[in-house]
Parts: C-alpha cells; structure tokens; sequence
C-alpha cells in the first residue's frame, strides 16, 4: 500500500520538530541535523523536491541568551526566536554544503498565508527556490506574531505549506515512533498504530482531543495536522526523526511510523485555503432549512436563512457557518459584513438593494466561497 501511495509523490513537505533538533541541553543536535540533511539530498538526487518546515528556533535561542529554562513571555520567546533563527539557518546551511545543497530561509505569518495574494506569492517564491534545487526551510516568523495570530504550532503550518507549495506528502519527524493508540509514556502498552484510514474522533481522542493543548506529546496537534493534509488529497507519513535512516526508510514505503491516509474527497486549494488558512472573524447562526439547503443541496446561504450574526467582519471575511444548536457546520467568504448582514437578517434577496441602498449580490456567502466542514 505505501509504495502504491508514494509512487507519484514528487514534491514533499518534510516537518522537523524542536525535539528532533536539539539535545536534552537545548543546543542544536549537529549530528542529527547532519544526518537529516544527508538524507534530504539522496531524495534530491532521486529527482524528489523537498520543502522543510522546521522548529528550533526558540529552543536554540534560549542558549544563546542565557536561559536555563524554557522563555516564558511572548518577548522573550521572540528574542529567542530571533537569534536562534540565525543558527538553526547556519546549521542547515552547514550541514547541506557537503552535498552540495543550499538551504533558503522563509518565514511565514498566518497573516502572511490569509492573504490570498501573499499566499500566492509565497508559492511562487517556493516554486522558483525548488527551480533552482534549492532546500525550502520554513519557519514561523516568530518576530512579529503573538499568541492570537499565531499558526500556533509548525504541525499547523506544515499542513497549510502542504497547501501552499501543492505537495504531494507530508513527512512529520518528531520525537515519538509514531501515533500509539495511548501515550506510551503514562501507558506502556500503548500500541504503535502502522495506519490511520480516517481520523476519526476516536483517533482525536487517543490523540489527547482535538485542538486539545495538552496533547500527548503534542500528538493532537499532529492529528490536527494530517487532517488538514488529508482534506487536500494529501497524506503524512509521521516518524522518529533522531532514528538514521529514517526519511529515506519512509519514503522507499517502508512499514516505519504511521501512514495517514488522505480523506476520499481533496478539496480544491482555494476551498483548502478558506477552510483551514484563514482565520473566521464572526459567526452567521442559521435555520435549519438553510442548513439543510447548504449541507445537502448545495446551495448558496441567503438572508432568509440568517437568524443571527455575531462578531465583527468586513465584506469578504472569513466566517464559520452554525446551526442553532451552535455546532459549526461550513465556512466562507461574506460576500456583505456584519453590520450588512444583521440588517439583511430574514430578508429576502429582491430587498438587499432597498434595504441597504446597495447591492452586492443576492446571496451572503457564494457556494463557490463556501466549504463545509
Ligand atoms: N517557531 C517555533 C520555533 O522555531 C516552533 C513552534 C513549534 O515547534 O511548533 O522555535
């Protein structure tokens, strides 16, 4: 089944986290970089183009700035950021040198990627990096994002990149064999799970919950991130990354770690780009006939389906779509804001022009800008 699957990937997002990277000490662990990077150019040379998503910027900052423990306030965080960003560039720099690589530096905001037009630009820029056989290496840029507008997790954004470049897999090297039906820290029979059909809600939930922030081992947000792959057609493979050998193991289709299968249905990119990159800025509550109109029919939301709206946003925002018992069910693109749209409540589509004064079509949220979740 894996070597079905990997046959047509060509181009792969691999996802290297701060465990992997550092010692127990928090110094940047060269021989494991090393190690990474040699692998990184045997799959170059197999004709592969590779995109690395890494963390360890903080964690190889705090030694630079003298910090015995973990930084703790957003400013310190970022000033770790900052000057570990520098090293962990060096060393990738370093270490794909003797194989004749070179390694560029990108650093994204969420921000960044709900733009669609930066968004564009970023793939164009990793588009023409990987032209020129040039190594991709990813981070957040830590600098200028705080908690709210953070991706919150580079599992997160690993999954968007995947999205971003057009990937074809997602690589997750972290430090745990793979997904276990329990934490094998606290459960020391947990199974290794070799594959995930679906990630179901009992997979959320050996996962530590979804979304959830005390995951094992940050396995909720890996979950989370193979979702968002997933719906893009896209699947993980998710591997102890100190273990040599391992990427060029994975990727030859061998049984190691956990293999994610995409879910049946890939989103376009676009719809992609609206369902997991931007951020919802409000809610619009809707009747249960608009619901079932959206859900089964394919419809566009009306004003006749609005019961309610909250929050603000401007015209073209991003929205989550609820039902009255609250439970998100869609997504998308307000074609009026929320001012607009409360007046337009209940209404019906021939009045938007008299009631507003205006009119910028007949629906609030376009099929075509709508997904459902
Ligand atoms: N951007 C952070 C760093 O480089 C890592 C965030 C994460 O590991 O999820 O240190």
């Amino acid at each position: 089944m894996r070597r079905g699957l990997l046959k047509t990937v060509k181009r792969i997002v691999i996802k290297i986290g701060s465990g992997v990277l550092t010692d127990p000490e928090g110094t940047l662990d060269m021989v494991v970089i090393g190690q990474i990077c040699d692998e990184i150019a045997l799959l170059r040379h197999r004709g592969l183009e590779v995109i690395v998503v890494s963390s360890g910027a903080i964690a190889a900052g705090r030694n630079e700035l003298g910090l015995t423990d973990k930084p703790r306030t957003i400013p310190h965080k970022q000033a770790a950021a900052a000057i570990g960003q520098t090293r962990l560039m060096q060393a990738y720099q370093t270490s794909l040198a003797p194989n004749n690589l070179k390694a560029a530096q990108v650093l994204l905001t969420s921000e960044d990627l709900g733009s669609r037009q930066r968004f564009l630009n970023a793939r164009a820029t990793l588009d023409a990096l990987l032209g020129f056989g040039i190594i991709p290496v990813i981070n957040e840029n830590d600098t200028v994002v705080v908690d709210e507008i953070k991706f919150g997790d580079n599992d997160n954004l690993s999954a968007l990149v995947t999205n971003v470049a057009e990937a074809h897999l997602l690589l997750i090297l972290t430090d745990i064999e793979g997904f276990y039906s329990a934490d094998p820290r606290t459960y020391p029979d947990a199974r290794l799970i070799p594959l995930v059909k679906a990630i179901t809600r009992e997979v959320e939930h050996a996962a530590g919950g979804a979304g959830s922030a005390v995951g094992t081992g940050g396995m909720a947000t890996k979950i989370a991130a193979a979702r968002k792959a997933g719906k893009n057609g896209v699947a993980t493979i998710m591997v102890s990354g100190k273990q040599r050998g391992i990427v060029t193991a994975a990727l030859q289709g061998e049984e190691v770690g956990t293999l994610f299968l995409p879910s049946g249905t890939g989103l376009n990119r676009r719809k992609h780009w609206i369902a997991y990159t931007l951020k919802p800025s409000g809610m619009i509550i809707v009747d249960d006939g608009a619901r079932n109109a959206l859900l089964k029919k394919g419809k566009s939301l009306l004003p006749s389906g609005i019961v309610s709206v909250q929050g603000r946003f401007e015209r073209g925002a991003c929205v989550r779509l609820c039902g009255f018992d609250g439970v998100e069910f869609a997504r998308g693109l307000s074609d009026y804001s929320s001012g607009e749209s409360i007046r337009l409540i209940g209404c019906k589509s021939s009045e938007i022009e008299e009631l507003l004064g205006y009119h910028y079509g007949d629906v609030i949220i376009h099929r075509d800008n709508l997904v459902l979740l």
